[in-house]
């Protein structure tokens, strides 16, 4: 029996040639304090639809959101230049990189057939995050193809990646994200078990809500950085000044009450009196940390504890390093476990901005069974929730195979 994968258009199946088309990117890279790209993965990954759609005579603009700007409010750090400058690089042509696009202009009006622009941060748009309806079909009116490639941003419906394709004459998906949707899909269809999850890092408010549903799913989640003090907070453990969400402790204790045995917690960890490359770092029991300690890594007896789940996993999801480790001094707890992963014979799953440039940074992506630009986009998937962006690119694409047959 064949099942169709998906319902949704893709940029392959649509005629470009001399239309305008609009790529929504997830070119949203880490940067060091300079501003200078640490990992450009995301930019590499997201070439392929810009390539095609160029290739086959598409006039073509692609934006992105990058960090978390205010709307209305384009700072130099919010801005997109150095990502355009590296696609330039990539293809070997400068760049435009337009402000202010949302309503067009002689940039728009003179974009020709394998031009390409980049258009500044969708992210400092007013109305980008609420999904506004007003601002989608504002930008909807700059195109003839809505082309979604951004996988990584497909759990949250935005203009740019929900309302948007709402109103694009045509909407699609780009070949990054009907790549990630197939690979997968295909792996978490059927995950060989014990199927473990780590999840780690310093979005502690978006990943935790994840975590309910998700740990329902697996047969360990094992958790790192603000998601684990997070959770050491609502076991009762003094976390000091480090990073957490206070908010979100009665969420962080329903899931111990409930899967204790499935969530080890830290027992010892790393802390420091100040969160810089030069503080000193000291491995402390759990219940020695201090009123002003940060965590900043998980300890040497907890990754012993934790190793031996990763060596017998069937299948291991990652997203989101266990500890600072930009920093060297806090960095052995993330390089443990990736190093276990690494050497773990179970198919791994990776995602997530800053675990990509772990991974890189540690030297193990050849060993990683698959590696998503995901991060919370994945954990989604795998927690069984529609993507929004997903969905209303399958809509869209019923819709034309009704008018079509
Ligand atoms: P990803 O991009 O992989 O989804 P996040 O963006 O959520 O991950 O978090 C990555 C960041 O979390 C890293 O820059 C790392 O330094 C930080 N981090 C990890 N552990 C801690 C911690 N204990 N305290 C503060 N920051 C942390
Ligand atoms: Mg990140």
């Amino acid at each position: 029996m064949i099942v169709a994968m998906s319902e949704f258009l893709r940029l392959s199946d649509v005629d470009v040639a001399g239309r305008r088309v609009f790529i929504r990117a997830d070119l949203n890279v880490p940067q060091n304090d300079a501003g200078a790209i640490t990992d450009d993965t995301r930019i590499r990954a997201s070439m392929p639809a810009i390539r095609d759609a160029l290739a086959r005579g598409g006039a073509v603009m692609v934006t992105s959101h990058l960090g978390r700007p205010v709307e209305g409010r384009l700072t130099e750090a919010d801005s997109l230049a150095p990502v355009a400058a590296r696609i330039g690089e990539l293809l070997g042509r400068e760049l435009m990189l337009i402000r202010d696009w949302v309503n067009g202009g002689t940039w728009h009006a003179e974009l020709g057939s394998g031009d390409l622009v980049v258009l500044e941060n969708c992210r400092a748009n007013p109305g980008e995050k609420a999904d506004s309806i007003h601002l989608a079909q504002q930008m909807a009116n700059l195109c003839d193809v809505y082309c979604n490639d951004a996988f990584a941003t497909a759990h949250r419906a935005e203009a740019t990646t929900h309302a948007m394709a709402l109103y694009a004459p045509i909407a699609c998906a780009g070949p990054l994200m009907a790549a990630e949707l197939d690979a997968l899909g295909k792996a978490l269809a059927s995950p060989a078990q014990p199927l473990v999850a780590i999840v780690g890092g310093a979005k502690v408010s978006t990943k935790l809500a994840l975590l309910r549903a998700l740990v329902e799913k697996v047969d360990a989640l094992i958790v790192g950085g603000g998601i684990a003090n997070t959770f050491l907070l609502a076991a009762g453990h003094p976390i000091g000044r480090s990073l957490a969400e206070p908010d979100l402790v009665p969420q962080a204790r329903t899931i111990l009450e409930g899967f204790r045995d499935k969530v080890p917690l830290p027992v010892d960890v790393v802390v420091a009196k100040a969160f810089a490359a030069d503080a000193p770092a000291t491995i402390k029991v759990i219940d020695d940390v201090a009123d002003d300690d940060l965590i900043l890594d998980i300890g040497p007896q907890t990754v012993a504890k934790l190793v031996p789940l990763i060596e017998r996993a069937g299948t291991i999801v990652w997203n989101g390093p266990v500890g600072v480790f930009e920093f060297d001094a806090f960095a052995a707890g993330t390089q443990a476990l990736a190093e276990a992963i690494a050497a773990s014979p179970a198919f791994s799953i990776a995602g997530g901005g800053d675990t990509l440039a772990a991974i890189a940074r540690f030297g193990i992506a050849d060993r990683i069974g698959y590696i998503s630009t995901g991060g919370g986009a994945f954990l989604e998937f795998l927690e069984g929730r529609k993507l929004p962006a997903v969905a209303v690119l399958e809509a869209r694409g019923r819709e034309a195979r009704d008018r079509a047959s």
